[in-house]
């Protein structure tokens, strides 16, 4: 049987090919990215060499050699000297509509993607970063017919700039292109509490609000993402299997946690030789969604990710649940949504499987039969019968 080799998995390596053609070709949405962890080596080497900028690598292929992940410290490395190249408004533009390009070949139709304003302040003003990400995603769009909102994500580790970073974001309102504010960079010592004050400011002013949480700090920074800043869905958030009410919390709310299984493994959240926790999130009654976080700097992306979960004994259903549910965990307005569920089921109607969702539940709504199942799957003692993957 062919088998299709992922880039990094701790338990078979491989997948079977009919599943992985699946996993590609299903349409997919993705919402934790982060538009300059998404750049590849070459784009920021170009970009470099554009700018005058001086990298720590001779020729491009040192450079992407350079730009693999090593270890912690070196991936913080890479993506500040990554983060310095993007200078120009045409840099900006390059990296939305590259970025959209890399997401519709992964058949992801609409990507919610963070951006870190606060690694730019000084080199454009706002209007010109917003314009030129504007630029970025339409091309992009117009090009290869995938999408993207921003989230402007709060660094941390300058807890100083969260003002201006707030401005930013209610420009982008504005204009259309940002959606949301978030937190993100070091997690230990800057705890969510730190940004209460512009987090209600950006609730008063319509953004919605997201936090990375409970990655490389435990139980206290998701509790204070959840009850400080009201963060409507958490980024990661692994580690709330810590704290049991935590979990119980979570779970009643039904908070989207945008889980990113290879980031985990290359930052040391999680042990490579172990299944990722994921699962184990699953059986609790979490909303997990599935995501990527900075693809090209961890050796994955999307799709890479499903094909991991594929390799840990995800089946094709469980998989398709967590495509679902990340769809339903955006922040896009339902008439949106909805559009986007037609398409999802009109793959599955390709596939063959909605024929025997509505014999299954002797429904005229495909799409509600089709959440009736999904939402079965996570019951540990349901059993899907006999979807057919051709
Ligand atoms: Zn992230």
């Amino acid at each position: 049987m062919m088998a299709t080799e992922i880039m990094y998995s701790n338990v078979s390596g491989q997948v079977d090919q009919t599943l992985a053609n699946r996993l590609q070709a299903m349409p997919k949405v993705e919402i934790h990215i982060h538009l300059e962890g998404a750049t590849d080596a070459q784009t920021i080497y170009q970009m470099a060499q554009c700018n005058n900028f001086s990298l720590p690598a001779a020729s491009l292929e040192e450079w992407k050699l350079f730009y693999e992940f090593r270890d912690f410290n070196h991936f913080v490395e890479v993506y500040a000297i990554a983060s310095r190249c993007m200078q120009t408004p045409e840099d900006f533009a390059l990296m939305t509509e590259q970025f959209l390009q890399n997401q519709s070949q992964q058949n992801i139709r609409y990507s919610e993607a963070y951006f870190s304003p606060a690694l730019h302040f000084g080199k454009l003003t706002d209007e010109e970063i917003l314009n030129a990400l504007m630029v970025g995603a339409a091309t992009g769009e117009a090009k290869y017919g995938s999408r993207v909102k921003f989230i402007v994500d709060i660094s941390r580790q300058y807890p100083h700039l969260q003002t201006k970073v707030l401005e930013f974001a209610l420009q982008g309102k504005e204009k259309g292109i940002v959606i949301g504010l978030g937190i993100g960079g070091p997690e230990v010592g800057y705890p969510p509490e730190n940004y209460t004050k512009t987090f209600a400011q950006a609730r008063t002013q319509g953004l919605r609000v997201v936090a990375h949480a409970g990655e490389t700090e435990g139980r206290s920074s998701i509790w204070g993402a959840i009850n400080s800043l009201q963060a409507e869905r958490i980024g990661h958030g692994v580690r709330c299997l810590e704290d049991a009410s935590l979990v119980t919390k979570l779970c009643q709310k039904q908070t989207p946690l945008e889980v990113s299984p290879q980031s985990n493994y290359c930052l040391g959240v999680v042990k490579r030789d172990e299944p990722h926790p994921i699962r184990q999130m699953i059986n609790v009654g979490l909303l997990c969604t599935l995501n990527s976080d900075d693809p090209p700097m961890f050796s994955t992306n999307l799709n890479n990710e499903y094909l991991t979960l594929a390799a840990q004994g995800f089946s094709w259903e469980e998989l398709w649940q967590l495509n679902l549910n990340t769809l339903e965990a955006t922040f896009l307005p339902e008439t949106e949504k909805s559009v986007y569920r037609t398409q999802w089921q009109a793959f599955l109607q390709n596939t063959g499987v909605v024929d025997t969702l509505r014999s299954d539940h002797q429904g005229d709504r495909p799409w509600r039969a089709l959440r009736a199942i999904a939402h079965a799957t996570r019951k540990p003692n349901y059993r899907v019968t006999s979807i057919n993957i051709p």
